[in-house]
């Protein structure tokens, strides 16, 4: 079976001691489940803190991810982080196109595209998000808005579409405690698995993870879907036990 693949988005919220004490709770309570296989656990962590991260799971099964990349090498561009940086600080892979960072900073599905472009030319794996607001899953738009997200990052990465990982995050559901139902979730999962399977011979083994409201009480349900094949999880990653019983659902 396909592994699945667990990644928290701590979004802006830390700090030296709270990280601390967060990853030695994940770290103890992954020690604990089943040693071999397992799914794939990432997190991605403020910038500032991926060298202290870095560090606190160097001997873990948790990866490490940032929340954003540069869609550019490198230059004038204040308050940026390169993928090439990231790589310094062993980061396997970034978010890129949260809807957070589409809404608040104004980022186009062409600026989404370049950056999934600039993470896998440096080894880094994008996690692609895409998602429809309220307003566009009201007026008949989901698949439209999905599609259209996740058509331009697939045009910019060719060949390398079998490297991205795809998380569908209906805004709607993000930090709202609305969660997509198993099948809204699935429905939508299905069609972005066409839309992949048209570009490549090899969809079925791209990840597509589901965002939005994922907690201990409804992961099982949404991870059981066939085309779910992990979670992004916000509120729920903060809380060490929480996060580790979503881990345990996927394992
Ligand atoms: C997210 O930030 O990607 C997210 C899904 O948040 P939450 O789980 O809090 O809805």
């Amino acid at each position: 079976m396909k592994k699945k693949l667990i990644v928290g988005n701590w979004k802006m919220n830390g700090s030296l001691a709270a990280n601390e004490a967060l990853v030695a709770a994940l770290k103890q309570g992954l020690a604990a489940q089943a040693a071999d296989g397992g799914c794939g656990v990432a997190v991605a962590v403020p910038a500032p803190y991926l060298a202290q991260v870095q560090a606190l799971v160097a001997d873990s099964r948790i990866a490490l991810a940032s929340q954003d990349v540069s869609q550019h090498a490198a230059g004038a561009y204040t308050g940026e982080t390169s993928a090439q940086m990231l790589r310094d600080f062993g980061v396997r892979y970034t978010l890129v196109g949260h809807s957070e960072r589409r809404q608040y900073h104004g980022e186009t599905d062409a600026v989404v595209a370049a950056k999934a472009q600039a993470a896998l030319a440096a080894g880094i794996t994008p996690i692609v998000c895409v998602g429809e607001t309220l307003q566009e899953r009201e007026a008949g738009e989901t698949q439209a808005v999905v599609k259209r997200q996740l058509a331009a990052v697939v045009h910019a990465v060719g060949h390398c579409v079998t490297e991205l990982v795809v998380a569908y995050e209906p805004v709607w559901a993000i930090g709202t405690g609305r969660t997509a139902s198993p099948e809204q979730a699935q429905e939508v999962h299905a069609v972005l698995r066409a839309q992949l399977a048209a570009a490549t011979t090899q969809a079925e083994g791209i990840a597509l993870l589901y965002g939005g409201s994922m907690n201990a009480a409804n992961a099982a349900q949404l991870l059981a879907q066939p085309d779910i094949d992990g979670g992004l999880v916000g509120g729920a990653a903060l809380k060490a036990a929480d996060f580790l019983q979503i881990i345990a659902a996927a394992n």
